[in-house]
């Protein structure tokens, strides 16, 4: 009976910035559990490489080429992928950006682009989906957060990406209060570092990974797979009581 909640078959899901990293991992996740899937990014050819790949793990999986950083993109890419997918039941928000910088020398066009991606769009992307998931009356939503919403990093600054987290999790909160009674689940997971292309800089260079992975507990950076495992978890029927919860993946970074 339990294995049984974890399956997506006969579902529709949808997982932006899905080309690569916690995205893809995602993706193989929700489509390995029997749903068929969308996947998005900017950049087509990383993105129809990836949707082949899951094709050859036997997923079903299409890809759209989309930027959500603004409403009206981020608004069509979710009903493009609703029309060709015949329905959406699962949206997996991933698509995300980080950005360097200390606070005084920050452009206001790094600001922007930060916040237009990871929250802006993001809620965009949520407000589609929620039309839809009104109308049929079910959905799970699962936002990808970051500890970097309840924590300032070290050694990186970056507050434009922290607040755009911090973000993300007080609007999946929001978000699961006004649906909850539309059978409409929307969570967040939280990670701390994760091997992605996004972390690669960094875990490479010894100072920042001495402190980002002498601070994790567990002395170790995360895989997209782990991320993803728990993003499936939310997105099922094993989660069918949870809503409104960040879920934290971080090795225990956030325990101090
Ligand atoms: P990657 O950089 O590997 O992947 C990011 C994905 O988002 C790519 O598919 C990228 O494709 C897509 N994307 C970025 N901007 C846009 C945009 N404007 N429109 C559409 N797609 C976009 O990063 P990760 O896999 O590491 O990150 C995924 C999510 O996880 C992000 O939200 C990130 O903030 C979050 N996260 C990551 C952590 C980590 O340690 N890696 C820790 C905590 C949270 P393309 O560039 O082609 O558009």
């Amino acid at each position: 009976m339990y294995a049984e909640l974890f399956r997506l078959d006969g579902r529709t899901a949808f997982v932006t910035g899905g080309s690569r990293g916690i995205g893809l991992a995602c993706a193989e996740a929700l489509g390995e559990a029997g749903a068929t899937v969308a996947l998005s990014s900017r950049s087509r050819d990383e993105g129809e490489a990836a949707a082949a790949a899951l094709q050859g793990k036997g997923i079903r999986a299409i890809y759209l080429p989309a930027d959500l950083s603004t409403e009206k993109a981020a608004q069509e890419a979710v009903r493009r992928a609703a029309d060709e997918l015949g329905g959406l039941d699962i949206l997996v928000n991933n698509a995300g950006i980080a950005r360097h910088c200390d606070s005084l020398a920050l452009p206001p066009e790094t600001w922007d682009e930060v916040i237009a991606t990871n929250l802006t769009g993001l809620f965009w992307c949520c407000r589609a989906a929620l039309e839809r998931m009104v109308a049929a009356g079910r959905g799970s939503i699962v936002n990808v957060g970051s500890i970097s919403g309840f924590i300032s990093n070290l050694p990186q600054n970056q507050v434009a990406y922290n607040a755009s987290k911090a973000g993300v999790h007080m609007l999946t909160k929001s978000l699961a209060g006004e649906f909850a009674q539309q059978n409409i689940r929307i969570n967040a997971v939280a990670p701390g570092y994760i091997e992605t292309a996004m972390t690669r800089g960094g875990l490479d260079d010894p100072e920042w990974s001495k402190i980002w992975l002498g601070m994790t507990p567990m002395r170790r950076s995360g895989t997209p797979s782990e991320v993803a495992a728990a993003v499936l978890f939310l997105a099922s029927d094993a989660a069918s009581y949870i809503t409104g919860s960040v879920l934290t993946i971080d090795g225990g970074y956030t325990i101090h």
